[in-house]
Formats: structure tokens, sequence, C-alpha cells
């Protein structure tokens, strides 16, 4: 074990280190259950690094991209999570991990540990098409950045004279009918026929001028869902006006000209990739492009004071890519470092699902729960109460619920930002 000399307010103890890279829900509820755990031990030191000073609450991106919520709602500040607590926190991106000095290496500084815990997530995965060419939202800057593009491309619509550039710019495909897709499509259909076009453009750019597009390579939307929530989602996109074409990969995109395996091209100046992520680790032990593969434990095998949670990590049998797998992870990773501290046993982690919930829009949603499939508008209700809670603090919660509530009364916000 290594140990090091701290020097505060003139007392000196040895302090052993435990480092956690990646704010998310796998870094910030492993740092939360080990602050509990860990909490009359004042010679252990917990710090969590993270590239921005928030955690983000991703299920709710799609609704900052579509004018419900306002970007901060949905941005928790890690200082103010961890204010109380033992756990000291870095803004820092960590670029690189020496498993042998366990040391990790932050913008321009070091950190040794004892035991190293990794959550730094997923990035999404383009293959072959250029970055320019799409909008993402894997966070809070691609929210916005999406937002402001449907609000730009209207107004560009509004005076467009030439009928060909306009049908470019009020076409939007949706690549990959994953979860974030079909929400996402979802909010998008009701953010441009039910806001902007409703209440803003009645004249030159109008419902008839928009087309969405849901593009997805399966024979299926949400493939890893069960039969029933893939036929109530796929009834409520036709309603809300959603062209789905399954079956349909995108070979290229080149300056907005997406052409698909059959041939087909369809012209959009706005195209968003949800379809797959590859992991955003540092471990030199595994390829880049693979999650990190860890025993029962979720340690990683080569080296048993590193643990995996989250996206990036890799049991036998892999558990799905979803916030509520990354926070149970987290529970049992604080309480096998514990258990190696104390010399005790470790627990296997075994992933136990809490059901699934999926928005489609104002009013509906679907999902399971207990292996009772729901849908309708309790359940659009029970998606939002649900989510509501997930989120850390009440100052959020009150936040949400207040903009939630102004949306019951008030057209979504087209404001740029
Ligand atoms: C749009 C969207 C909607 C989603 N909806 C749902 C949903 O409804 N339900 C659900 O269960 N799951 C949902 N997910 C999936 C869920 O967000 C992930 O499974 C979950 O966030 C994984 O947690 P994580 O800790 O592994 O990674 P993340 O939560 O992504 O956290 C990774 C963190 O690491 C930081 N980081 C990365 N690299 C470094 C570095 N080198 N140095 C410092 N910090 C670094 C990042 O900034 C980030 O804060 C959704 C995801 C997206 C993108």
């Amino acid at each position: 074990m290594q140990t090091y000399i701290l020097k505060e307010k003139n007392v000196t103890m040895v302090v052993m280190r435990i480092v956690i890279i990646g704010g998310g829900f796998g870094g910030v509820y492993t740092a939360g259950h080990l602050n509990r755990l860990l909490k009359n031990h004042q010679e252990i030191e917990i710090i969590l690094i993270n590239k921005t000073n928030y955690f983000l609450f991703t299920p709710l991106l799609h609704e900052v991209a579509t004018g419900s919520l306002s970007p901060a709602s949905i941005a928790e500040p890690l200082r103010e999570i961890f204010r109380k607590t033992k756990v000291k926190f870095y803004q820092g991106e960590a670029t690189k991990i020496d498993e042998e000095s366990q040391t990790v290496y932050i913008d321009n500084c070091s950190l040794t540990y004892d035991y190293l815990v990794l959550a730094t997530g997923t990035e999404t995965h383009l293959r072959h098409i250029d970055h320019k060419e799409i909008f993402e939202l894997k966070n809070l800057k691609d929210a916005i950045n999406l937002r402001n593009q449907i609000i730009d491309v209207i107004e560009n619509a509004n005076h467009e004279k030439n009928l060909h550039t306009k049908d470019s710019l009020t076409n939007f495909v949706i690549v990959g009918a994953g979860a974030t897709g079909v929400e996402l499509s979802a909010e998008l259909s009701d953010f441009i026929y039910g806001t902007i076009i409703k209440k803003y453009y009645p004249d030159n750019c109008t419902a008839n001028d928009i087309k969405i597009y849901l593009l997805h390579s399966d024979n299926t939307i949400l493939s890893y869902l069960n039969y029933k929530i893939q036929k109530y989602a796929a009834k409520i996109l036709k309603k809300k006006n959603i062209v789905v074409r399954t079956n349909t990969k995108v070979e290229s995109i080149y300056n907005k000209v997406i052409t698909l395996d059959n041939g087909e091209t369809i012209e959009a100046h706005t195209t968003i990739w949800t379809a797959g992520v590859i992991p955003n680790h540092l471990y030199t032990h595994e390829e880049k492009i693979k999650r990190i593969a860890v025993n029962d434990f979720l340690q990683t095998e080569k080296y048993p004071n590193i643990f995996v949670v989250g996206d990036i990590a890799k049991q036998e049998s892999p558990a799905p890519m979803l916030a509520q797998v990354a926070t149970q992870e987290a529970k049992t990773v604080a309480n096998n470092i514990l258990a190696l501290i104390k010399n005790k046993k470790l627990k296997p982690f075994k992933f136990k699902s809490q059901g699934t919930l999926l928005s489609l829009g104002s009013w509906r949603a679907t999902g399971e729960i207990f292996g009772i499939n729901i849908h309708g508008r309790f359940t659009w209700w029970l998606w939002r109460t649900v989510y509501l809670f997930k989120f850390l603090s009440w100052r959020k919660r009150f936040r949400i619920m207040l903009e939630w509530t102004i949306n019951l009364f008030f057209p979504r916000d087209i404001t740029k930002a």
C-alpha cells in the first residue's frame, strides 16, 4: 500500500488515496458511497476528477435540445454535491495513467493513488462520418448546439426562395433508433410542429414543409426492448409525423447529402447521430475502442486496485450502457474498495434491472416495470416523477418542476443560447 504525508493545519498524517476519474453517474455515485463508508477514516482521501465542474443528468438532454428545459437545470455543480463531504473535487482532464507507478496525469500535474476508479463514459462512434456533418447529443454543449441549429434552420427556411434549399433546411434526420434516437425524435416533433411552426411561423414555413426521418440499421426500432414497447413507440412516432426507416444504413454524409445503403439520398442541414458509442478510457492494457474487461468484482484483471464502473466496464456477460447500471456498479465498487482496505471478502456485481421507462414527447411514454408493460399518460407522469427524484438536489428538482409547469401553459423556449 502506498502512503503519502499530508501537512494540514500543521498536523502531519499518513493517508491513503482513492482517485476517481469521471464525474458522471458511475463516478459521482462511487464517490458518494465511499464518502458514507469512509467518513470516519480521516487518513483516507477521496479525489474526484472531472473535465467539467458539473454532473450532467443525460436522460433529460433531449429536453434541453428541444426547448423544454434550460441547460443549467440538468447540470449539478460537483462542488455543491460534495460540499459537506470528504470528497475533494479536481476539475481537469486526466490524460494518462501509469498503472505501475500508480499515477494519474491531469493537465499539468500528477496524482498518485492507492485505488483508482475509472468512470469516464463513452463518446459518439462516427465510424467513417465526418464530425462536421452531424450533430451529437452526448453533453450540454451538444444539446445547446442542436437547439440553436433547429431554430436557425427554420428561421432561414422561412425566407428561403429556393425550394430545393428550403427542403434541405426543413429536413431533419436522426440516425439510430435506440432509446436516445426515439426520445429525441418524439421531442423534436413536438418542438417543431407544436411550438415553432404552430406558434411562430404560420406563413412561409408550414407543417407540410417539415420532414423528420428516423433511420435505423436493424429491422426494428428499440431492438433491445420488448415487442410491446417497440410497437407502442412506433405507433406514437407515426402519429407525430416521423418517418421511421428500419433496415436502413447510412453509407456516407457529404456536404449535407446523406447517402443510404440502397443508393437513395436525403439532403438535410440537420443530421443527428445517435447510432453507437465507443468507450472513452485511458487504461493502457485495453484497446482504445473496447470497453475495459473486468472480473466479477469490477476490478481489472491485471491491477486489482483499479476498478471500472459505468459504460466503459465490461463483465463477461456485459450489462447494458445505462445510468441504473452505472449507479449499481458504483455501490459494489465502493463496498469492494472498503473490503480490500479491511482485508475482507469482495462481493460480485450482479445487475438488477429496475425496469425501463421511455418518454415519447408530451404526455406519452412507454416502458416496463416489474415485468409489466405500461404506456400512455400515466406512464409519462411516472417517467417524469421517477427522473425528477433521480436528481441529486432539491434545488434542481424544484427548478425542473417549475419549468415543466410553465411548459403546460406556455410554448417552449426558442431563445438561441
Ligand atoms: C442523450 C442520452 C440519454 C440517456 N438516457 C438514459 C436514460 O434515460 N436512462 C438510462 O439509464 N441511461 C441513459 N443514458 C445513458 C447514461 O447516460 C449512461 O449509461 C451513464 O451516463 C453512464 O455513466 P458513466 O459514469 O459511465 O459515464 P458518464 O455519465 O458519461 O460520465 C463520464 C464522465 O467522465 C468525464 N470524463 C471523461 N473523460 C475524462 C477524463 N479524461 N478526465 C476527466 N473526466 C473525464 C466526462 O466529462 C463525464 O462527466 C443516456 C445517455 C445519453 C447520451
